[in-house]
């Protein structure tokens, strides 16, 4: 009994060293940026998933958080933010915010974040969570993400954290010069390439790296 419910409440140290190991075994060697592991180090992601699942939460593969819908594996986490070469004080616009976590990593990192979810129950939970945990900084709309968010355009960073059949092209519209975009584009629903997109002296490349499995982005521009 006793021990039952020490293995309930966990001890904040016990996911501290939890993070740690998630860090070395999962992310040191692959990823380089320090300033993103940095993040991944700090960033609390037990939070950031449902409480059944909080012990789960640094294991190497992605998590339900319900509606469907998913938290990415820490390692992609890491890898499409190291991708995006970004530096405090960037704008970033998220589609796809989720649990949150990403977001919450972005911010760490300096960034001045701008994040779009279209499930309602997801949108007003992570609200409420960022706000409880302080991430006032980080703006939150309920939309459709693939229109962008145009009021606050360009932005200097775009993350989509969900696979669709192409870049929307209001993302690029709103993309700044130079800016990077990183973005799952899939052939078919289940699985997709990561694809960076670079703006430079009013000039458009796109390069496709490794593949990878997102949930649908859906929407005008989506699925
Ligand atoms: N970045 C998130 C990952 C969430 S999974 C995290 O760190 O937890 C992808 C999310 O994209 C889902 O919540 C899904 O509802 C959302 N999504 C899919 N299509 C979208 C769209 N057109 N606009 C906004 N969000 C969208």
């Amino acid at each position: 009994m006793e021990q039952h419910s020490r293995k309930k409440n966990r001890m904040p140290s016990d996911y501290r060293r939890q993070r740690e190991r998630m860090v070395e075994e999962q992310l040191e060697g692959r990823i380089t940026d320090e300033a993103v592991l940095a993040a991944m180090r700090g960033v609390h992601r037990h939070l950031f998933v449902p409480e059944a699942l909080q012990v789960r939460a640094y294991e190497d593969h992605p998590l339900p958080i319900g509606y469907g819908q998913t938290i990415s594996q820490p390692y992609i986490v890491a890898l499409m933010t190291q991708l995006l070469e970004a530096r405090p004080g960037m704008s970033i616009l998220e589609i796809g915010t989720g649990s949150g976590y990403q977001a919450a990593v972005l911010a760490h990192m300096g960034l001045e974040v701008f994040t779009v979810e279209r499930v309602r129950e997801l949108y007003f939970a992570t609200k409420e969570l960022l706000l409880s945990l302080g991430l006032h900084t980080i703006r939150t709309r309920l939309a459709d993400g693939t229109l962008g968010w145009e009021e606050n355009a360009p932005f200097d960073r775009i993350i989509v954290t969900a696979g669709g059949p192409d870049i929307p092209v209001p993302l690029l519209e709103q993309l700044a010069d130079p800016g990077i975009m990183v973005i799952p584009v899939g052939q078919t629903r289940r699985e997709q390439r990561l694809v960076r997109v670079f703006r430079q002296d009013g000039k458009v490349t796109a390069r496709a790296l490794g593949n990878v499995a997102f949930v649908d982005l859906v929407g005008d521009h989506g699925w």
